[in-house]
């Protein structure tokens, strides 16, 4: 059995935990490992490593940062296989997926590597007589990231590189579900030449995060996970002073109009509604088909669906792998019964579909949903597996209004031949992330990911700009060093025109 532990100050800690979770292969069903469970005093302990650590940190030079960054993305490039197969393991995701979570970590660190062109100030000469002003960006301190379980290794990915490279010092909570691959990237980077106390990992549930949301020396909550505790953490984090950024759950709409290609749009449905099971944050769960071209895009969707491989994610013919956990299953199967009750039809049933794995596996294969409207349970809830809804409508204006109001505004697609309703859904439609002919649209690194509505709770997005942004905090200097000449104090607002007064 495999025991995994928090990592403060550089190593592996073990404390005196009174409390473990179990931690388990989906693909069986049974325990592989045992988490420790932090306290109050195991995070204390890491936040007191982390503060320890900041003051050397934050004055390190961003050359050093930089080099320390290169180092871990070469040592992890050559391993993606190996974190790829960690993650599979407690995850239960293909493993070619698990390497894309880590292929996209990687892309943050390789931002994050260009830190010193990212935190360049600006500069005004002359502002005044003899006055000139520039401005800097400085680290927060001690930030916390707070993770879910669909991307044990990008998320945090997402959070940690920038907020070091920024000069900050770091303590993640992962997921209890599926925790070793904190500890793979906590080992790279102290092999990397992190100095210690910069990467912590505390191990937990929300005995931790309640922890970590009242601890007065965290500076920034960055947290990922569903809306309603997305919601209660910016609550909690910004009532106790804290920065933070909270993204939550998601439905995502694909729209299709009648002028796209439908082989195209029925392979995107099945690659993003049935990719890791569907449990992606960016996963499309909704279809909309607009004017008569749903029973196509069925067709379509059946016959891919017929030849889609579910079975472990250790087997590389597998192409879909199992749900979490057990009750997950049970409860994302429960809504092709709550659909069915609801009025809406069970087109493709995922409990029929065959397997290759064990018999314990959390299986539930790919599920499609017809005749899905808007006031119905299948439809409002997040269901975060692979099960697709399709909802009819007659015109691209239906499907803008149905995706506003839906409560959820994280990605959104359009699969259309027309540059006008192309670039008509792009203006108009209320979420943070746009595909134009694609179903996923995650930003690549050099720009932010995020959602509007009640996919995020918080002003900044995650990596890219805005992750430097709310890494970091401004600070504007003003300064003279020619002499004034005439002594005199005045007492006058410091004007800018004039005598050099400012
Ligand atoms: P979750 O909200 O259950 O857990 C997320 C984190 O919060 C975990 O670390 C967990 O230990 C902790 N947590 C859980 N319940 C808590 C509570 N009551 N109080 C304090 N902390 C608590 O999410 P999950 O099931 O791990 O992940 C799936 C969810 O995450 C889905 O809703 C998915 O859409 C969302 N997600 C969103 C994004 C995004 O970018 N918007 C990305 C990935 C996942």
């Amino acid at each position: 059995m495999n025991h995994i532990t928090h990592w403060i100050d550089g190593k592996p800690w073990v404390g005196d935990a009174t409390r473990r979770g179990e931690v388990y292969d989906p693909s069986t069903g049974r325990q592989t490992g045992e988490v420790d469970l932090a306290g109050v005093a195991e995070v204390d302990q890491a936040v007191a490593a982390a503060r320890r650590a900041f003051d050397g940190w934050r004055s390190t030079s961003l050359a050093t940062r930089t080099s320390v960054l290169f180092t871990l993305r070469a040592l992890l490039a050559p391993r993606v296989d190996d974190l790829a197969a960690l993650v599979s393991a407690e995850h239960g995701k293909v493993r070619a997926d698990a390497a894309g979570e880590v292929a996209r970590g990687l892309e943050i660190i390789e931002f994050a590597c260009g830190i010193s062109e990212l935190l360049k100030g600006e500069y005004s000469e002359g502002v005044s007589t003899g006055v000139d002003v520039h401005s800097v960006r400085q680290p927060l301190g001690v930030v916390a990231g707070i993770t879910p379980f669909n991307f044990p290794a990008m998320v945090p990915m997402w959070m940690f590189p920038l907020a070091i490279a920024c000069g900050n010092t770091f303590v993640l909570k992962p997921s209890e579900k599926d925790p070793s691959a904190s500890l793979f990237l906590a080992e790279l980077m102290a092999e990397a030449g992190v100095p210690d106390g910069v990467f912590n990992v505390v191990q937990g549930d929300r005995v931790a995060v309640d922890r970590i949301l009242a601890h007065p020396d965290i500076a920034a909550v960055s947290f990922v996970g569903s809306t309603p505790v997305a919601r209660h953490i910016y609550q909690a984090a910004a009532g106790a002073g804290k920065r933070v950024q909270a993204l939550g759950g998601a439905k995502n709409h694909m729209v299709v109009l009648p002028d796209a290609d439908m082989a195209e749009a029925a392979d995107a449905a099945v690659s993003a509604g049935y990719g890791s099971a569907g449990e992606r944050c960016m996963a499309v769960s909704v279809l909309v088909a607009v004017g008569g071209c749903g029973d196509e895009l069925i067709e379509g969707i059946r016959r891919r669906v017929g030849g889609l491989t579910v079975g472990p994610g250790s087997d590389p013919d597998s192409e879909m792998g199992p749900l979490i956990t057990a009750e997950h299953r049970e409860r994302v199967a429960s809504y092709l019964d709550i659909g069915e009750t609801e009025g809406a039809r069970v087109v493709i049933d995922g409990r029929e579909h065959p397997t290759n794995g064990d018999a314990g596996g959390y299986w539930l294969g790919p599920c499609l949903i017809d005749g899905v409207l808007p006031d119905m349970q299948v439809y409002r809830d997040e269901i975060f597996g692979p099960v697709l809804s399709i909802v009819r409508v007659d015109s691209l204006d239906s499907a803008l209004d149905l995706i506003r109001e839906n409560g959820y505004g994280n990605g959104a697609a359009i699969f259309t031949g027309s540059g006008a309703a192309a670039q008509r859904f792009e203006t108009e439609v209320e979420a943070g992330m746009v595909g134009i002919n694609i179903a996923i649209p995650v930003p690549v690194s050099s720009y932010s990911f995020g959602g509007w509505q009640g996919s995020l709770f918080g002003d900044l997005h995650v990596y890219g700009p805005d992750g430097v942004r709310f890494y970091t905090r401004g600070k504007a200097v003003t300064s003279r060093w020619s002499r004034i000449g005439a002594h005199h104090a005045s007492l006058a607002f410091p004007a800018s025109t004039g005598g050099g007064s400012a």
